[in-house]
């Protein structure tokens, strides 16, 4: 197979003609040749060359007209960016591992050797730059054939490409959710035997692999992958034992291990945000240890909203995630998940609509996607009477926020001006009349407007014995 029409960029012909005249070998390599031929969008490119890859980025860039360099000696590797592609150059090598490390033992080889350190089969294409035999396609393990039968396969023994360098285990699973590929059965079990190696690996280079995969189309095929190789369990224990049914007196409890997967999916349908999909992700994450059986009611599992909140912060730090904002809306949607189930339980009141508008802020939106995800009931007609309940409560969020917009509410009536009219300092008295204030306007006592809150607080004023000062 010859690709030399799909090789466009500069780059190809200007170092197959530098590699020409140093009697060298170079070759486009991994990821740029298994997403052409996949026709999916690249923007990075590597390239390897039997011989210097530095020598050969900096002679490449030159002659593109590239002014900057950056060169890696440590790993002997070279990159620039050119016409917004991010090409890098780096020197074909032998690897051979320790078993403490994922670092490699590494010394110059031959471009065989160098796929053969490849992780998979499609990750190990090559494509020929210099001239005599540009675009040609070496492919010494079959890739091209595991490409269209859609196949994640190690070109070596799959126990010694996964124990080498344990992160391949979560690239295996990050690609086969990315491209919908079918990972060989002997690879999962290699995988299984090599699960708890994952712990020589770095959280950091974990939780990439991990939010690729939280980012994919439908993050479960991924999530299933990672519990069934036994992968979860090494760093996300709490997910693993959302997994199970228990039953008492003839009523068993859902799974929340797949249902929370089916709301995953759902949100995903929806929405790009990874944050919102890690909001699902945790949504019942305390489901488990609020659980409890009670006689005549069946299982409940009360407060997980509360209990889950308060869990995002230790699992966010462990596995790495930013602690942030990010964290915080995490926290707030897990905290929230229920809020308008129960609005469409009773009779929807407009103060119950303020109070959900006010906590949740804008996030509002957001919190819908998650709670219409979260309907995964296999009854249908229940399924379409809580839709219809939730559009009733859109509706009325629109007017309630058109009406009082609380959504990001600010006090009508400041602290300043509290202290101003009845002459105080900054006390308690303060912060309680701005809270009564709040919460006149959430309960519809008062509309959300200036005068009406400043005769409600010349009212509460006075029953706390203040007085209007002139
Ligand atoms: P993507 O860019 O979509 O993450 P990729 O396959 O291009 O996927 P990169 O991390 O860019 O992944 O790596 C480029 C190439 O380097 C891969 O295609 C593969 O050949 C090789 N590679 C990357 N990581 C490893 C690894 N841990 N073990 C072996 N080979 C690897
Ligand atoms: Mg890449």
């Amino acid at each position: 197979m010859n690709l030399a029409e799909s090789l466009r960029h500069p780059i190809f012909k200007v170092v197959g003609e530098i590699a020409d005249s140093k009697k060298e070998k170079a070759f486009a390599i991994g990821g740029y040749v298994r997403d052409l031929l996949l026709n999916r969008d690249v923007k990075d490119i590597d390239i390897v060359v039997e011989g210097s890859g530095i020598e050969l980025a900096k002679a490449a860039a030159k002659k593109l007209g590239v002014k900057k360099v950056t060169v890696y000696k440590n790993f002997g590797t070279a990159m620039f960016i050119s016409e917004g592609y991010e090409i890098e150059f780096v020197g074909a090598r032998k690897e051979s591992y320790r078993s403490n490390s994922r670092k490699p033992i590494v010394e110059d080889g031959t471009i065989e050797d160098d796929q053969q350190r490849r992780d998979f089969t499609i990750n190990a294409l090559a494509l020929s730059l210099n001239s005599s035999s540009f675009g040609e396609l070496i492919d010494p393990f079959n890739g091209l054939q595991d490409l269209e039968g859609r196949i994640i396969r190690t070109p070596l023994d799959p126990d010694i490409t996964y124990s080498d360098d344990p992160l391949r285990m979560m690239r295996a699973i990050r690609f086969a959710s990315q491209l919908k590929f079918t990972i060989v059965p002997d690879s999962i079990d290699a995988i299984r035997n090599n699960a708890d190696r994952l712990k020589i690996v770095s959280m950091e280079r974990i939780e990439v692999e991990l939010n690729k995969i939280m980012m994919t189309t439908r993050p479960s095929i991924g999530l299933k992958l990672l519990m069934r190789t036994g992968l979860l369990k090494e760093f996300f224990p709490e997910l693993l034992k959302l997994k199970g049914v228990e039953r008492r007196n003839g009523i068993a409890h859902k799974d929340n291990f797949y249902h929370t997967l089916e709301v995953i999916d759902n949100v995903a349908m929806e929405s790009d945000n990874l944050w919102l999909r890690w909001a699902a992700l945790m949504h019942d994450i305390a489901k488990p240890q609020t659980k409890r059986f009670m006689p005549g009611l069946g299982w409940t599992f009360h407060g997980h909203e509360d209990r889950g909140a308060r869990m995002v912060p230790k699992i966010f730090k462990r596995l790495k995630l930013p602690l942030d904002q990010k964290m915080k809306y995490v926290q707030k949607l897990v905290l929230l998940h229920l809020r308008p189930i129960a609005l469409t339980k009773e009779e929807i009141t407009d103060s119950a609509i303020r109070r959900m508008l006010f906590d949740a802020g804008d996030d509002i939106d957001d919190l819908m996607i998650l709670c219409r995800a979260d309907i995964t009931s296999k009854n249908e007609s229940k399924v379409k009477r809580y839709l219809k309940n939730y559009d009733l409560v859109k509706q009325k969020l629109i007017e309630v926020e058109q009406k009082d917009s609380v959504r990001n509410f600010q006090p009508p009536v400041s602290g300043e001006c509290i202290m101003e009219t009845f002459g105080i300092p900054p006390s308690a008295n303060v912060g309680k009349l701005k809270r009564l204030i709040k919460e006149a306007i959430l309960e519809g006592e008062i509309r959300n407007d200036y005068d009406e809150a400043f005769d409600f607080m010349l009212l509460k004023g006075a029953e706390l014995g203040l007085e209007k000062a002139n």
